[in-house]
């Protein structure tokens, strides 16, 4: 029975939205009702479809409510009352990050909104949305998931009130977080409850979080790590640092120990992150029946839907741990790669789909040159406390080989119906020198014309506090591309990014790599600002003043004067821009890099 309920549930529909909907599949109930801050695309690559499509398949009744008015409890009630529980995600961004620029401006559009309207979700949505249903069913459970709710598990330092708040699950008053990938928790905590367990007594299940009275036992698999707790770590910057050092040491799902942090008279206790989904597993829920659609009821384009719909995911996790990044942190740091077979069925759907006219716009993943990579000691790998495999130099251990990625893409391009295949996911440069195979593809096949990486800076001294490669790997690499492009007989460039502000960049530095483009004849177009995302590396920098894991003081660019003035440097070459860099180059005493930068002394 649970059986064919499961295979009707897989017919290619869009989960119900509304009660309507809902009942057009006899369904007077639903399961899980999943709350997000996002349009619903019907597409692997929007975590809340993703999670929805997998428990639809083990027989759940699931729907969606997708960017509700938070203004009152109604919208919240669209598909009545749940069986389980309810399920929230501001989205795929942090709400803060979708509403805001770097110098805390409000943005006016909203990708993941019909016609990119911004306006369609609260600031904090996991804290307002998990409000409201608390105001429409008190006694339902909420869980929280997806990146805003998982870099905010513990306090954490909030740069748009400039203070460090309390984790998300106590704020929000919700019943559990989910963090990191959330498939496999989920799957968990619904097959529990099925089978009978109350909810409350769920408190062990891996990548989850709860709130307590009491420290957690530690047990023999498994120790407990408390950190200075919030009120501690809110008065001190030193022990903010600390508690981030310690909390880095426990992301490897071999190694580590539940963490609890003290909230006042309560204990945020948070599991060991989920094991890395298998292959087999992950192939399977890239199997599931996407439909590759926003839902019909929209009328306007989705922006994030049009960039990623002709694109593949072939991976996810990043093991380069680039300070400002999150992804590590939600993702992990284990490559979990699909099958090469699962990536081409899936192109084989792709070319099927009425709109699709031949170009795959990428196929990759958050890093794409890390398809099929991995640890190569298991002993080490599940002992490992590293951030980064990359950094400060490429761990022996890592297997490097670039066989598979290479062969993948070389598969893709035979499938028929596909004209060309972009490569648009970021690659690590500083890998390719290992992946000779893969470049030559990447270089003869996948670039058209322009390559786009992002060193984000190039001195020494900035890309060790951003954990990434330095200027000499970016050279050697600008080298390799190039001689591999005219092996070719291809006129092809670098479109290099760049971020500006970081931690530990001064005004004299981005004059230094403002001299090595100009050098090199490269001209950026855009420069991303730092902002300080929750829970990463460099944000607890900007906070502290410190490197955490050094303990050395790191100069941190604030005002929106210097950031601006770091900014202009980099548009030297655009005219409005001169008068800024002047004034920075006299900020900094390097007026007499004037003429280098601008070709010739320029008239004051
Ligand atoms: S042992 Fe080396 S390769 Fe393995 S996970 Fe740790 S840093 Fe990465």
């Amino acid at each position: 029975m649970k059986q064919a309920r499961a295979a009707k549930q897989l017919s290619p529909r869009f989960l119900p939205i509304n009660l309507s909907e809902a009942k057009s599949r006899g369904w007077h109930e639903l399961d899980v009702i999943f709350v997000t801050g996002d349009a619903y695309v019907d597409h692997p690559a929007f975590g809340v479809p993703l999670l929805a499509r997998l428990l639809e398949s083990k027989g759940f009744r699931v729907g969606i409510i997708a960017q509700p008015d938070w203004r009152s409890k109604e919208p919240f009630m669209a598909l009545g009352r749940p069986r389980l529980f309810f399920a929230v995600a501001a989205g795929a961004m942090d709400s803060m990050v979708a509403h805001y620029t770097p110098a805390r401006k409000l943005r006016r559009d909203d990708a993941y909104t019909p016609g990119n309207r911004h306006g369609a979700r609260p600031n904090r949505a996991t804290i307002v949305y998990t409000s409201r249903l608390k105001e429409a069913y008190r006694d339902v459970p909420v869980v929280i998931g997806g990146i805003e709710a998982s870099l905010r598990r513990f306090a954490h330092y909030d740069f748009w009130e400039d203070k460090v708040r309390r984790s998300a699950l106590l704020d929000a008053k919700a019943d559990l977080l989910v963090y990191g990938m959330g498939e496999s928790p989920l799957l968990e905590l619904v097959q529990r409850l099925q089978a009978g367990e109350p909810f409350t007594a769920i408190r062990d299940i891996r990548g989850t979080a709860y709130a307590s009275s009491a420290l957690p036992e530690a047990s023999a698999a498994t120790g407990v790590l408390e950190l200075p707790s919030f009120e501690t770590v809110a008065a001190d910057k030193t022990a903010y640092a600390e508690s981030f050092r310690l909390l880095s040491g426990e992301q490897n799902p071999g190694c580590a120990k539940i963490v609890a942090q003290r909230h006042a008279e309560r204990y945020l206790v948070c599991n060991p992150p989920a094991e890395p989904l298998s292959e087999k597993a992950l192939d399977r829920i890239y199997a599931l029946p996407f439909l590759k659609a926003p839902h019909p009821s929209y009328t306007a384009p989705i922006p994030a839907y049009e960039q990623i719909r002709s694109s593949i995911t072939t991976h996810r996790g990043c093991f380069g741990g680039c300070a400002f990044c999150a992804i590590t942190h939600h993702q992990g740091k284990t490559i979990q790669s699909r099958s090469e077979g699962s990536v081409l069925q899936e192109l084989e759907r792709l070319v099927a789909l009425p709109w699709f006219r031949g170009s795959v716009s990428d196929i990759g993943g958050p890093t794409a040159n890390m398809f099929g990579l991995s640890c190569g000691d298991r002993v080490a790998g599940a002992k490992c406390r590293r951030g980064s495999c990359l950094f400060p130099r490429p761990c022996g251990n890592l297997v490097t080989d670039d066989a598979r990625s290479s062969r993948l893409l070389a598969n893709a391009r035979n499938v028929s119906g596909v004209k060309h295949i972009a490569v648009s996911s970021g690659v690590r440069y500083d890998l390719l020198e290992r992946q000779p195979r893969y470049l030559r593809e990447l270089v003869g096949h996948h670039v058209g014309g322009l390559l786009k990486v992002a060193p984000e800076h190039l001195t020494d001294r900035v890309t060790s506090v951003m954990r990434k490669p330095g200027r000499a790997s970016f050279e050697q690499f600008r080298i390799t591309f190039l001689k591999e492009s005219s092996r070719i007989g291809k006129k092809q460039h670098i479109v290099p990014y760049f971020i500006s502000g970081h931690p530990g960049c001064t005004l004299s530095d981005m004059v230094d790599l403002a001299l090595m483009l100009k050098s090199w004849g490269m001209q950026v177009e855009q420069v991303q600002d730092f902002t300080p995302t929750p829970g990463t590396l460099s944000t607890c920098i900007y906070h502290a003043g410190v490197d955490p894991f050094t303990g050395e003081q790191v100069y941190v660019p604030k005002t929106d004067r210097e950031k601006g003035l770091q900014k202009s440097l980099l548009l030297y070459h655009v005219p409005d821009e001169r008068k800024n860099c002047l004034l920075a180059l006299k900020e900094c005493g390097r007026e007499a890099a004037a003429e280098e930068l601008f070709g010739a002394r320029p008239k004051r």
